[in-house]
């Protein structure tokens, strides 16, 4: 695509994008009157204008039928859960009974490495990358601790070399085949919350197994926001939040991926809770857990109907746009846009004023730009802000701003690109 620096040119893509209808299923914050430039989609999705009668549904479900509402409400909430895994399913690329919904995220990443961090004799290693997101850390150096282990000792980082922002995917693996004697586990994220790189999930997992170590992803950045094949990568497990990419509201339900081929293993250690146990016979409160057939197996309490509406009314959503394949088409075709106008400025300064730090590649990143400032960075963000384009603020010089497929027009990316450089102009740098 030979993209051009002007308005007409934007709105030309816009008029083009054949989602651009679904822009007005989602509630736009306001600034001063008008529409904000919502890049932020990396942090917290957008509201489903639909959202609101999704919940009411369920509330009222609640005032007609009571505790009866399990069974007899419209959309039983025994089983309301099955209505979403399919669509998630073809989110992440999981058979849907690979797929399930409960928690949160760092409760369930806790929750997978019970049954898949299996430290046995010199292989208790985790390895990971630096610069992990800081739960996700927290959460690694816990469960290592609660083995007995020093973190310090059983966690190996993988660091991007000296002056690179970004990990090469020759060096994680090397670092997972130089330690695979002592390896227990390979957990990584699907897309590095501050630099916007996207692993490679399939050679990562290629690598772990043949280390005879497990492969574990959190994909919060990742689902909803670029095609997954975990099936097919033939990941252990995952998880991931719905409150990023998708939309599903602040400290929404998360979701589960456990591979089909772990499903008869008697000896994977769980902590177990009732919705855990097998459906058919959960009400017979009989001692001894027996697990659920499938990802279900592993919740662990009540669901929270409200948070899987409000889930449910953002995917039903990605299953009219028709999934990922679309949403990936135009994602890439506005994030270039983006990037392109950010690399404008800079040849117009004739110095790099910006310095994007997600892989040019687009095959390496999702919807996000990750773009350090390099001179006043927070007077810029700040400036930002103030023209009523949100993205988020990184320390110490990175701004992260995501332009997502669903709600995002070019010309809202051309605008926070216009607002960059009248900074750049009243600042006569
Ligand atoms: C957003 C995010 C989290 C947040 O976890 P919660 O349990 O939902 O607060 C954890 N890990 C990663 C990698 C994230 O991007």
């Amino acid at each position: 695509m030979n993209y051009q620096n002007t308005l007409d040119f934007a709105l030309q893509l816009d008029e083009q994008d054949p989602l651009k209808d679904y822009r007005s299923k989602f509630l736009i914050p306001q600034h001063n009157g008008y529409d904000a430039i919502y890049l932020c989609g990396n942090s917290l999705g957008l509201q489903p204008a639909s959202a609101n009668q999704y919940l009411s549904v369920q509330l009222t479900a609640w005032q007609q039928h009571g505790v009866e509402g399990w069974f007899d409400a419209d959309e039983p909430w025994i089983d309301y859960h099955t209505r979403l895994t399919g669509t998630l399913a073809g989110i992440v690329g999981a058979k849907k009974e690979e797929v399930t919904v409960m928690n949160s995220l760092t409760v369930n990443l806790h929750l997978l490495m019970v049954s898949f961090y299996k430290p046995n004799g010199n292989k208790y290693k985790i390895l990971m990358e630096a610069g992990a997101f800081p739960s996700d850390q927290y959460a690694i150096e816990s469960q290592v601790k609660f083995h007995g282990y020093d973190p310090k000792d059983a966690i190996i980082e993988v660091a991007p070399r000296d002056g690179e922002e970004l990990l090469r995917t020759e060096d994680i693996l090397n670092a997972i085949a130089d330690n695979a004697s002592e390896l227990a586990l390979v957990l990584f994220s699907g897309i590095n919350y501050y630099t916007g790189q996207f692993f490679n999930i399939e050679a990562i997992t290629k690598a772990a197994h043949e280390a005879g170590a497990m492969a574990g992803f959190d994909l919060a950045h990742a689902a909803g926001n670029v095609p997954l094949k975990l099936h097919d990568w033939n990941a252990d497990f995952a998880c991931w939040c719905s409150y990023k990419y998708m939309n599903s509201g602040p400290g929404g339900i998360s979701g589960i991926f456990v591979n089909e081929k772990h499903f008869a293993d008697k000896a994977l250690n769980r902590f177990a809770g009732w919705w855990g146990y097998r459906q058919d016979k959960r009400f017979l409160m009989a001692p001894g857990f027996d697990a659920a057939a499938g990802a279900d197996g592993w919740q662990v309490s009540t669901p929270p109907i409200m948070l899987m509406a409000l889930h449910k009314a953002s995917l039903d959503i990605f299953e009219q746009a028709g999934g990922l394949a679309p949403l990936r088409a135009k994602s890439e075709l506005m994030t270039g846009y983006f990037e392109y106008l950010i690399q404008e400025i800079n040849i117009e300064a004739g110095r790099e004023l910006f310095s994007i730090i997600t892989p040019k590649n687009k095959d390496e990143r999702g919807c996000q730009l990750s773009v350090i400032c390099r001179h006043n960075a927070k007077q810029i963000f700040n400036y930002l802000t103030q023209n009523g384009v949100i993205g988020d603020w990184r320390e110490p010089n990175v701004i992260r701003l995501s332009p997502v497929p669903l709600y995002n027009s070019f010309k809202d990316v051309f605008q926070a690109g216009r607002i960059l450089v009248r900074w750049v102009g009243e600042n006569a740098l």
